[in-house]
């Protein structure tokens, strides 16, 4: 507390609405440790607002600050936060960023063959090189230079030995390194492009200054990985009691926790394990069948399944059928069973060391899909269901429904912050995580203006699946309505659909001739770069833009759009999560535990995808908008769209709303703003 009764001395900005009682109840907390849950919209300034008290009690308690980001934004975020605060400090604040190999490994970054390659292959990989590197310099070789990178082509990761940048880092002075960075505060980027320019590996680098930081900035998967984790308190040099965990996004956190939990045995997989055999030479399996035998029969029965269970996204699978069917087949006991595909996974690991000999991926698909099949029994209810899926790909799936376990050790740490602007019903949350009746809970008001966004609906639409089905003219009447809503805009507009699939329908019924040529069209089948660079293109574009894109999706939830980069969010229907065998299986683990599993399943996963496709908009307190519903059901949600009404003559409220500006060059407010498209959409041809 300052000497002006200001709840943290270090808060380095004036206070806003809202900011007060954060920095009280982290500063409470950061006293009493344990669970805090905020729930604050965005632009409360919530991020400053928790570090700052938390960052207080840090450095009297000697603790570390751990702050779990999802995007590179929210990283650069915290580390801009952390410079603004560290001046009120008297010593200088060392605040670093961690991210994976995958983003900071300098080395292998030209390498084809590393596309794809999983963070272990990865680490594998640099583990040799470093020992190699480490064993140069116990024979006092020369440091090598760089490596060249030949002209358009790839390196071959065959052609390196050692690692320069790594060597670079054992040589470097960590005293001057700290001293340089700590008075610096450099941005993500900064601090690559230092790197980059010294020769440094980016990553070991940060690693090396993880023990003088007192906060840490890391992906989620640092802290919820296991053996990261363990690696992280290592570096780190605390253990849990003395480490203040910050989770960002934390809406997230519940499905994150179930997707990496879960086990899956994609019957790619499968084949690309046939294939391995097929290519390094079949074996005997003792006293059993051949290895390429028993695989093909985890192939047939996994396609058998698939076909007979799966007639839309997904199936339950009755208890026991692989094995059951395996055995059939096989022939034998279970027992025997474990010992062939124990003699599977040895053989896959053989071949994995092998391949890491000869300097290649130390990657084994035969070694994959046993330890997958010998970890499957264990797998089962009430922590797992089983199902065979055809989506995203076709697989069988231990899908992972209580994302308690795996939370367990947010509950180590001294204090944990979860921070979202779409916390709320932080009850949802908290039980979903097992963090306790006793986590303490607060809920910001937002203090944006309610007149900044308009919400408006359609009474005569609907995406519900019955309705769609019952009438063929329902798609093109939706396609209708969404060209005609982005003629009346005279703003740059997002739309959002409740999935990919209803995006295409609608796209092909006529949208796809009236949107203009410059639209951004998310696809699943789109890496994340490329639709960033779509996305920054279009920013800097000077006539209106329109943007397609899913609830829920990259779009919808990780880019802000501050100013006029974005008016207008039209949301195609209540975005409820799809209802597959998965989802329903989850609302009966949370109806059991709960009594709440419809709400928690269903209600709320479609209110907060609403909340952040509007959000996207809305960034502070400068930003306006209008915000659309197509769809009857939207007064069910009037609580998060206050003064919700019908659309009306949306032309006139668009002019009321956002003024009589000309501001787009060719397109004046009211006016349609149509172009033919070029066939530069993601979307397939229909
Ligand atoms: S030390 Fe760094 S640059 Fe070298 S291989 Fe490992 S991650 Fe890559």
């Amino acid at each position: 507390m300052s000497s002006d009764g200001m709840p943290s001395a270090l808060f380095p900005y004036r206070l806003r609405a809202g900011q007060e009682e954060i920095l009280r109840e982290i500063a409470r907390i950061s006293e009493s440790g344990g669970p805090l849950l905020i729930h604050a919209p965005t632009g409360s300034g919530k991020t400053v607002a928790t570090l700052a008290p938390l960052l207080e009690h840090a450095e009297r308690a000697d603790h570390k600050i751990l702050y779990l980001v999802r995007t590179h934004a929210q990283e650069v975020q915290v580390l801009q936060e952390a410079r603004a605060i560290s001046h009120r400090l008297e010593r200088p604040l060392l605040s670093i960023g961690l991210q994976g190999r995958g983003r900071r490994c300098l080395l292998l970054e030209n390498v084809a063959e590393m596309k794809g390659a999983t963070a272990e292959e990865h680490g594998k990989l640099c583990g040799d090189r470093k020992r190699a590197t480490e064993r140069g310099f116990r024979e006092g070789s020369q440091l090598l230079p760089p490596p060249e990178l030949p002209e358009g082509g790839p390196v071959d990761l065959v052609d390196l030995d050692g690692c320069v940048y790594y060597a670079r880092v054992l040589q470097a002075d960590m005293e001057v390194e700290t001293d340089r960075l700590a008075s610096k505060q450099p941005t993500p980027r900064e601090f690559e492009e230092y790197c980059r320019t010294e020769n440094l590996c980016p990553y070991e680098l940060s690693k090396k200054l993880v023990p003088s930081s007192r906060i840490v900035t890391a992906p989620y998967a640092f802290f919820f990985h296991p053996h990261v984790r363990r690696s992280l308190y290592a570096w780190m040099g605390v253990g849990p009691e003395r480490v203040d965990l910050v989770i960002d996004e934390a809406h997230n956190l519940p499905e994150y926790l179930r997707e990496t939990t879960t086990v899956s045995l994609p019957l790619t997989s499968v084949r690309y394990a046939r294939a391995e055999l097929a290519e390094r030479g079949d074996f005997q399996l003792p006293d059993g069948p051949s290895a390429s035998r028993l695989l093909d029969i985890v192939s047939a029965a996994e396609e058998e399944l698939l076909q007979s269970l799966v007639h839309e996204d997904d199936a339950i699978l009755p208890p026991n059928v692989l094995e059951d069917g395996l055995l059939t087949a096989l022939g034998g006991t279970s027992h025997r069973l474990d010992t062939w595909l124990g003699s599977l996974a040895t053989w896959g690991e053989n071949l994995r060391e092998e391949r890491r000999r000869e300097r290649k991926l130390p990657r084994s698909w035969v070694h994959t899909v046993a330890l997958t099949l010998l970890s499957w029994p264990q797998l089962d209810e009430p922590g797992y269901v089983k199902v065979a899926t055809k989506s995203p790909r076709a697989a069988l799936e231990a899908y992972a429904l209580d994302a308690s376990l795996p939370a367990q050790p947010i509950l180590e740490c001294h204090t944990s912050v979860h921070l979202s602007g779409t916390l709320a019903p932080t009850e949802e949350y908290r039980d979903a995580l097992g963090l306790g009746e006793r986590s303490r809970q607060l809920s910001v008001p937002s203090h944006f203006p309610s007149s900044h966004i308009k919400y408006l609906y359609d009474p005569t639409l609907s995406t519900r699946f019955e309705e769609i089905r019952a009438d063929p003219r329902a798609i093109p009447r939706i396609s209708d309505r969404v060209s005609s809503l982005l003629q009346s805009l005279p703003v740059n507009t997002a739309v959002f659909f409740p999935s990919f699939d209803l995006m295409e329908k609608v796209y092909h019924a006529g949208l796809e001739l009236t949107i203009p040529s410059t639209s951004v069209i998310e696809s699943p089948r789109v890496s994340t770069a490329d639709l960033w660079r779509s996305i920054d293109a279009h920013k800097q574009g000077t006539s209106r833009g329109v943007i397609l894109g899913v609830s829920g999706g990259r779009i919808a939830e990780g880019l802000d759009f501050p100013g006029q980069e974005l008016e207008a969010v039209v949301i195609v229907g209540i975005p409820y999560p799809r209802p597959t065998a998965r989802r329903e299986a989850l609302r009966r683990f949370l109806d059991a535990r709960t009594g709440r599993g419809w709400e928690y399943t269903m209600e709320i996963p479609a209110r907060r995808a609403m909340q952040q496709a509007i959000g996207r908009m809305i960034r502070s307190e400068h930003d306006r908008g209008i915000a659309i519903v197509l769809d009857h059901r939207a007064p069910a949600f009037a609580d998060i769209f206050p003064g919700l009404e019908p659309v009306g003559n949306l032309a006139s409220t668009a002019r009321a709303f956002y003024g009589r500006r000309a501001r787009w060059s060719g397109s004046p407010p009211g006016s349609p703003a149509p172009q033919p498209l070029r066939g530069d959409s993601s979307l397939p041809p229909s």
